[in-house]
């Protein structure tokens, strides 16, 4: 065979490489908006089939049947995983296949290491990291999981001198590295493993659950340097690629994720956040007052009146399945001539994102959802704030309480309407387990019920007031 017949392959490989690689930045690019977030997602598939077909090519003669079984097996797994999960659940899915890509990476690290060619030097060393960032990755995301699933309390557990027991774990993990990166036994690296799987836990248990999106985030980022490590373990180009564009982009989602929760990062990781109340805080009167109620009608009535709407979704949008009311509710405000407008906050929901996606299913225009920062000003300018399933991300107490554990947290600042509406079930806390001293302000009225029905009624009223006035 001539040296190009040899060379071949593996120059279609790159080359189909490369064009996976600019179909991954591309579905980056296109999922950063939502009118674009479903080509971006085609251009993640095609490019991840491209990856997949390629890397075959190369390994035909070798691959071994169960390869084909494992991908057939895995592919049905994924479709029923996501077809079946609610959009409530997502966080905990998007967690548990972070500890998926973590697991890869430690099973690809001690593939390697019991190989019959053990691994040079240079080798050893990305085997120890992709395995230790690997562990973490996998631990911390079951947790996380756990978490976010209500198996585990959201709580942070704080051991006593935590940071010491992580501080201790890190060095542990520096020596074992440089023993096995130096010709030792894989006893060194099923140590460092068990160690990094220990710090995962330590971690992740001692996050509270309002600073878990950021924790989901990071570990996103986690399991993309991971398999970047993977790919320099493997010398597969886009799979550094590929990894380095995940870990990137979670990294950064976790950055932008902390100013909008006006926390640094390292506050986050190490700040136990949520664990009790801060000292300022232990002898504070609850919110004083009570809370006004208004009826359906009663809203019909007021916000037939009103010549602007804007709306904040929440998770309780999302657990009563409501934004087709919601968008029901838009249609028939804006076809009576008010201007609505929804009002997103970053960590609206459980994840960074959910109240577009739910909104964008139920084909609410994406011209009238607009965030935080682009509609926060012109509350004051609003005559009716409807919160829908929302509370921490309306909680004055960010603002107006320094000993609040969300203090500092920017808020869609809803009590500066003429009129807010909150609906909800109860006075029960949001996920920060907090008080909301909006419900008891004078400008303020609870529709309580749940969200669905609650708007479902609204809508009925509107749409009787108008062919009641029709009628007359
Ligand atoms: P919250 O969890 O603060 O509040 C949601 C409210 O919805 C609850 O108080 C609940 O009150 C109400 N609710 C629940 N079910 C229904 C229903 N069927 N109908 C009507 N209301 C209902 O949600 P927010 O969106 O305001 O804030 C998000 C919180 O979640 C933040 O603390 C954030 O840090 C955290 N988080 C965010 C993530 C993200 O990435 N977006 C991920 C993980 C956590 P009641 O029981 O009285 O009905």
């Amino acid at each position: 065979m001539t040296e190009l017949a040899v060379k071949t392959p593996q120059l279609l490989a790159n080359a189909a490489y490369l064009v996976a690689g600019v179909l991954f930045i591309l579905a980056l690019r296109g999922l950063s908006s939502q009118e674009t977030a479903r080509r971006g997602n085609t251009y993640g598939v095609v490019g991840m089939l491209i990856a997949i077909a390629a890397t075959l090519s190369l390994n035909l003669s070798g691959t071994h049947p169960l390869v084909a079984v494992a991908i057939v097996v895995a592919a049905v797994l994924g479709a029923t995983m996501a077809l079946r999960v609610g959009m409530t659940a997502m966080p905990e899915m998007v967690a548990l296949l972070h500890s998926f890509v973590g697991l890869a990476a430690v099973l690809v690290g001690f593939s390697l290491q019991v190989a019959p060619s053990a691994p040079p030097l240079a080798e050893r060393i990305e085997v120890f990291i992709d395995v230790w960032i690997g562990a973490i990755t996998t631990t911390g995301s079951v947790i996380a999981f756990l978490k976010l699933r209500g198996s585990v309390s959201g709580r942070p557990l704080l051991l006593p001198a935590r940071h010491f027991l992580n501080l201790a774990m890190l060095i542990a993990s520096i020596v074992l590295g440089a023993l096995y990166a130096s010709g030792g036994a894989t006893w060194s690296l099923g140590a460092g493993t068990a160690i990094a799987s220990v710090l995962g836990v330590h971690l992740v248990v001692a996050i509270g659950g309002a600073d878990m999106p950021v924790v989901v985030s990071m570990l996103n980022s986690y399991s993309g340097w991971t398999a970047a490590a993977a790919g320099f373990m493997l010398q597969n180009d886009l799979l550094i690629i590929t990894g380095a564009l995940v870990g990137s982009s979670g990294a950064i989602l976790s950055y932008i994720m902390c100013r909008a929760m006006n926390r640094s990062i390292w506050n986050v990781i190490f700040g136990g956040f949520g664990a009790a109340p801060p000292k300022a805080a232990a002898g504070a009167a609850k919110p004083a007052g009570d809370v006004q109620e208004i009826d359906a009608a009663t809203l019909a009535a007021r916000l037939r009146a009103s010549r602007s709407v804007i709306i904040v979704p929440g998770y309780g949008m999302a657990v009563a399945r409501a934004q087709h009311a919601v968008r029901e509710l838009t249609e028939v405000l804006r076809a009576a001539g008010v201007v609505v407008r929804f009002a997103i906050h970053p960590v609206a929901g459980r994840l960074p994102g959910h109240m577009n996606v739910l909104l964008a299913e139920a084909s609410v225009p994406y011209d009238i959802v607009l965030e935080m920062d682009e509609i926060n000003a012109d509350f004051p300018s609003t005559d009716v704030a409807i919160v829908i399933g929302a509370n921490d991300i309306v909680n004055p107490a960010a603002e107006d309480d320094p000993s609040s554990p969300i203090a500092g947290m920017p808020v869609l600042q809803v009590w500066k309407s003429h009129l807010v509406i909150v609906n909800k079930r109860s006075r029960a806390a949001g996920y920060a387990g907090i008080d909301n001293p909006l419900f008891y302000k004078p400008v303020t009225r609870m529709l309580f019920g749940d969200a669905k029905d609650a708007i479902e009624k609204v809508v009925a009223a509107f749409k009787a007031e108008a062919s009641s006035k029709a009628a007359s």
